[in-house]
């Protein structure tokens, strides 16, 4: 918060508090009701839980954890529990793992007795003493958004992969005290005890799980939008600038502004380790990594931005915008819902939108970013087997857990997502002559749900975004949403004088599997069905030693454009291009160790080559809406 600051900041900062405390704890308020109805007689007297995380040997990857809890209605048996999984990433993760030297005892130091009674519960005989500590270790040496790591450098977690939660007790506050190691500093989203150092309070689980923490001698920077400060931390060395991410990421948060009205929380955090990839989100907060050396050239600086509004867009959609599952939150199960293609596919969406309205991306580029996704999803079998809902409703057992025959049977909600929240954005647009957009959408998610803390199901998104089109979308989302049916994107694009071109007349030989080189082994990666390779009997993991009788490999693709052309007839996509449609080819396979030849003729397809243009002879509406849509003129 700043130091000068009058008084309608304040007005709208308590108000922005006071939202985000109603905000976070809607269905926990519902049960705190039912419960009340349930046992009146029961005293319900919440326990008081202070933690302390702990480093002081950060090279043996232990975090050290210590829990107090007390807690007038402490149970005989006392249970806590350890999360399965963090909200975003939509696997079970079985933190419980990697706990270690779990003790408790009496706050005077008589030893509790304790035992597992599943994987993630520990029990223990509290004698009925008020006041119990456990301790325990965590073993820290996975560096992932939703994961844990501590070394001689730093540490960085996530507390539902640290801190145990006593059973049916998710509503409870609680503090987190860390001790870093040596002189590190300590960044979280999380509020500050006052008067205390590196203390940090949590109103609920729900906040206390959504808040990592990095702890180490990070760089910072800190700017403000709307009166909000804002927070960099960096953990690593880079070739970056961090005055220019930090004056392009205000770009971003001021356009996020600018969509919803209002930036939802007091004050916000940016994670970055220069170390792995990715990002997580959080309430008031992000965990972003990225390449030390991904800053340059421009075209991957911009796609590390795109991460950032990414993250950073998801404050509202997920974090606030919530589909019905999606909060408060089940630590042990699997949460269940159909609608990751409008929490992930969407964002995805708007992260290329936002840097594009902010000047950091051009149309073109983004126009052809669109083309690519719908170059990927047109190239996968898997379209035909797997909707959106389906996709998103089994993110737990499939999208975490790709093998090779996903791309026969599995679609990812966020690259089909993206290219639908991108049509049904231009459907809106075009049934509303220009009037509403998805924006609309969004803000009537956050004003009308969010703000009214209420959870949205798939009927109430579909409902919205008719109501925005003033039209019936049943459908497009019946073929595209719940279906499984081949998009006409043309038919949408062309609302706003655009059309896809898909590529070259002329047919070029067609193998149908894809390839990668590990080492001096060309390994299939996948086969895609109905295609010459599928039906002749190629299979993922073959390795290709020859085609033809002379030895193949794959060179990878910068290799193949720039430096080695001398490399180049060795090379499988090379060698297939010399190749007609209806040619043979005999290629020699290691299958289990073992060789053969397989013979197969190839198919012919056009060369893939996907583009978004303008059409031919535009019509006046047609510039009109794309002008409103992309902010330039259509050419
Ligand atoms: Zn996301």
């Amino acid at each position: 918060m700043q130091k000068a600051i009058n008084l309608k900041v304040l007005i709208i900062l308590m108000g922005a508090l006071i939202f985000s405390m109603y905000q976070e704890t809607p269905a926990q308020r519902t049960k705190k009701t039912n419960k009340k109805t349930a046992t009146v007689a029961v005293k319900s007297v919440a326990p008081t839980i202070n933690y302390t995380v702990s480093m002081s040997k950060p090279w043996t990857h232990l975090l050290e954890v210590e829990m107090r809890l007390d807690w007038a209605a402490m149970p005989e048996k006392a249970e806590l529990k350890m999360p399965v999984w963090t909200p975003g990433s939509y696997l079970i993760r079985e933190y419980a793992r990697h706990v270690e030297d779990f003790s408790a005892n009496e706050a005077s130091g008589n030893v509790l007795m304790w035992q597992k009674t599943n994987k993630n519960t520990w029990q223990i005989d509290a004698k009925g003493a008020k006041e119990i500590v456990v301790k325990y270790n965590v073993y820290a040496n996975e560096l992932t958004v939703r994961t844990n790591e501590l070394n001689a450098d730093h540490a960085f977690f996530n507390n539902a992969a640290l801190l145990m939660f006593p059973k049916d007790q998710l509503n409870a506050s609680s503090t987190v005290k860390v001790i870093p190691f040596g002189n590190w500093k300590v960044a979280t989203g999380l509020p500050k005890v006052e008067g205390q150092t590196n203390a940090f309070r949590a109103e609920n689980f729900d906040v206390l799980y959504d808040s990592p923490f990095e702890v180490g001698d990070f760089k910072e920077i800190s700017f403000n939008v709307q009166g909000k400060p804002h927070r960099y931390v960096v953990e690593g060395e880079g070739e970056y600038d961090l005055q220019k991410i930090a004056a392009d990421t205000a770009k971003i948060v001021e356009e996020g502004y600018k969509i919803f009205g209002d930036l939802p929380y007091d004050d916000y955090l940016f994670i970055l380790n220069l170390r792995g990839g990715g990002g997580l989100e959080h309430l008031n907060s992000t965990a972003l990594q990225w390449n030390k050396f991904g800053f340059k050239p421009e075209s991957r600086y911009r796609d590390f931005l795109t991460l950032v509004a990414h993250e950073y867009f998801h404050l509202w959609n997920v974090k606030r915008i919530k589909p019905d599952a999606l909060g408060p939150f089940d630590y042990e199960n699997e949460n269940y819902t159909k609608l990751l293609w409008v929490a992930e596919g969407g964002t995805a969406y708007y992260e290329g939108l936002l840097v594009e309205r902010v000047g950091l991306m051009s149309d073109k580029d983004f126009l052809a970013s669109k083309a690519t996704q719908i170059q990927a999803l047109q190239n996968r079998p898997g379209r035909f087997e797997t909707s959106l809902e389906n996709a998103s409703f089994d993110a737990w057992i499939k999208f975490y857990r790709m093998d090779e025959n996903a791309v026969n049977n599995q679609i990812s909600y966020y690259d089909k997502g993206e290219v639908v929240n991108f049509l049904l954005d231009i459907e809106i647009r075009k049934a509303s002559n220009g009037a509403k957009s998805l924006d609309d959408v969004m803000r009537y998610l956050y004003t009308e749900f969010a703000k009214k803390n209420k959870n949205y199901a798939p009927e109430d998104f579909q409902k919205i975004a008719e109501t925005m089109a003033g039209k019936s979308l049943n459908d497009f989302f019946s073929k595209y949403v719940r279906g499984r049916e081949e998009i006409d994107y043309n038919l949408t694009l062309n609302g706003i004088g655009l059309q896809l071109k898909t590529g070259s007349e002329t047919e070029l030989a067609y193998l149908g599997a894809d390839f990668v080189q590990q080492g001096e082994r060309l390994l299939v990666k996948q086969v895609q069905i109905g295609t010459p390779a599928y039906e002749q009997g190629l299979n993922a993991n073959d390795q290709i030693v020859a085609m033809d009788g002379f030895r193949v490999t794959q060179t990878d693709s910068f290799a193949k454009t720039s430096e080695k052309p001398s490399d180049s007839v060795k090379d499988f996509s090379t060698r297939l291009e010399m190749k007609k449609p209806g040619d043979k080819i005999r290629l020699t396979v290691f299958r289990f160790d073992e060789l053969r030849d397989i013979e197969i003729t190839l198919g012919g397809r056009a060369k893939p080559d996907f583009k978004i243009a303008a059409v031919e002879n535009p019509t006046e509406e047609q510039r009109r809406l794309y002008q409103s849509y992309m902010g330039t003129e259509l050419k």
